[in-house]
């Protein structure tokens, strides 16, 4: 009886060397309060003055998601107070940001496609970091200045599922991008859901609820659901008015509930000006035309997988939901002679299912073009698929070639027909009875033929071969 509706706001922090407004690198995991200067700690006098780098990838964002760039766009000042923010305001683009109306495409279970809007993406500056340490609580302002630009979605998505696909595409489109890490437990892909419900096929808006800074898909989901649920019971109830009105809340992972945080302060509280300190952010025709060249996008990469390996939609979809997977697979590919069929069972489910604790795709011991030779030898028919397992067990061991551990391992198939026809010779002739029996009709001992082979030749045979020179020698 009721619908959800809900609209996300979405902090990336970009990878840019510098700081947003000054020259102070982004790295992590320097000695506290030692990436700064007098600009990011808002000394009397330092003057901002905005990176070029951080105009650049907000252009390539824009671009991917079918937005309109603005060729002006304005920097204002959003005055709050907070220890991790020295200056006491921060630095962000209200009226006039730099990206406008772009959507992007979400995929649904029932195997529809949706699209959601995109009503803004804008530049502004990050704040420090409050350590709290017992009784006393510190600030870090490594993080002072660094970029964000936040993605403000409309109200277009409809439940947890459909939240989860969008950020999950979202992720997906910075990552080929290459302009933020997009980690979620690291904080630099940060999310707000803000949720409301309505009687359904009522088109009014109603009051919006902001849950903040939850740092899981599987959290995003449950904060959904139980905020969905207090906002239906609140109605019910009859208790809509006096229980739901538009607030800050935070999601308690423990309690798996929704708590107040503070009331939601209006635009006025911020008292936002354009900031004095910046002139406007000019985007000329050179840099629009240099910015907006940006790599290939995960749903393009999939479409060209199908048309051109003739994958299938789900296959070409798991390998291009992370480009480091796509780009694996790719190296992968570039070996003559690999099949996709082969280069995606290798990839998803043997190597994937050995990869365990901290290795991923990019710090795994055996790289794409070792894994693509691997495949290769399993398409020439050096070896079968099942003995490439054992020399994958082996290569994930130790940093060997992959022929001389077949070598090594006496995994070479046999191809060679005629040592094949002698051993399907010795096999017929050591079982009278039963070839008696399969030419009188009892076709299910094939099998027990082809079984015999593969054993007397120590698995080396070529099952396909095998199959062939039995079938003509057994009539
Ligand atoms: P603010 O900057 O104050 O957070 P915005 O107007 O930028 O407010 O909206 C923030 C987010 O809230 C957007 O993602 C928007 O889609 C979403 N939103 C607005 N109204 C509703 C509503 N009634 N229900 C759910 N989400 C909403
Ligand atoms: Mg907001
Ligand atoms: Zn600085």
């Amino acid at each position: 009886m009721f619908e959800v509706v809900i609209g996300l706001e979405v902090h990336v922090q970009l990878n840019t060397k510098t700081k947003l407004f000054c020259s102070c690198p982004t790295s992590f995991n320097h000695k506290q309060n030692t990436n700064t200067c007098p600009t990011c700690l808002a000394l009397p006098g330092a003057l901002p003055v905005l990176n070029k780098e951080v105009v650049h990838k907000s252009i390539m964002l824009g671009t991917a998601i079918n937005a309109t760039v603005n060729r002006t766009s304005i920097f204002d000042r959003k005055s709050y107070f907070y220890p991790d923010s020295p200056s006491a305001y921060q630095i962000t683009q209200l009226y006039t940001p730099i990206v406008e109306n772009g959507h992007l495409e979400i995929d649904l279970e029932d195997g529809t496609k949706k699209t959601i809007r995109v009503n803004r993406a804008h530049i502004e500056a990050d704040a420090g970091k409050n350590i709290h340490d017992g009784d006393i609580s510190k600030v870090d302002l490594n993080r002072a200045g660094t970029p964000l630009l936040e993605i403000v979605s409309e109200p277009d998505l409809s439940n947890g599922d459909e939240v989860v696909a969008y950020l999950k595409k979202l992720h997906s489109i910075i990552r080929y991008l290459d302009i933020g890490d997009a980690n979620m437990q690291e904080g630099s892909f940060r999310v707000d859901v803000n949720v409301s419900i309505r009687p359904k096929g009522d088109k009014k808006l109603y009051t919006r609820v902001e849950v903040k800074n939850i740092n899981s898909f599987k959290f995003i989901q449950k904060a959904i659901e139980v905020e969905v649920q207090r906002q239906s019971e609140a109605w019910e109830d009859g208790l809509y008015e006096d229980e739901i009105f538009q607030e800050t809340r935070l999601y308690d992972q423990d309690k798996n509930e929704t708590r107040s945080m503070r009331g939601k302060e209006e635009a006025a509280d911020y008292r936002y000006f354009p900031e004095p300190d910046l002139l406007k952010c000019v985007v000329t025709d050179e840099m629009m035309e240099l910015y907006s060249k940006i790599p290939e996008l995960p749903d393009e990469k999939r479409d060209r997988f199908i048309k051109e390996y003739g994958m299938n939609d789900y296959n070409a979809g798991v390998i291009t939901s992370s480009v480091e997977m796509a780009h694996f697979f790719e190296t992968m590919m570039q070996e003559e002679g690999v099949t996709a069929k082969t280069a995606t069972s290798l990839l998803t489910v043997e190597l994937q299912g050995r990869l365990k604790g901290d290795a991923n795709l990019s710090n795994s011991p055996v790289d794409a073009q070792k894994l693509g030779f691997l495949a290769k030898r399993i398409d020439d028919k050096t070896i079968s698929g099942k003995a490439a397992k054992e020399v994958l067990d082996k290569l994930m061991q130790e940093n060997l070639e992959v022929d001389g551990v077949i070598e090594a391992l006496g995994l070479k198939q046999v191809t060679d027909t005629g040592a094949i026809e002698a051993i399907c010779d010795e096999i017929i002739a050591a079982n009278p009875q039963k070839v008696e029996q399969y030419q009188g009709g009892k076709e299910k001992l094939f099998g027990f033929f082809v079984g015999q082979v593969m054993k007397a030749s120590k698995g080396s045979a070529n099952p396909q071969a095998v199959n062939e020179i039995l079938k003509a020698k057994l009539g």
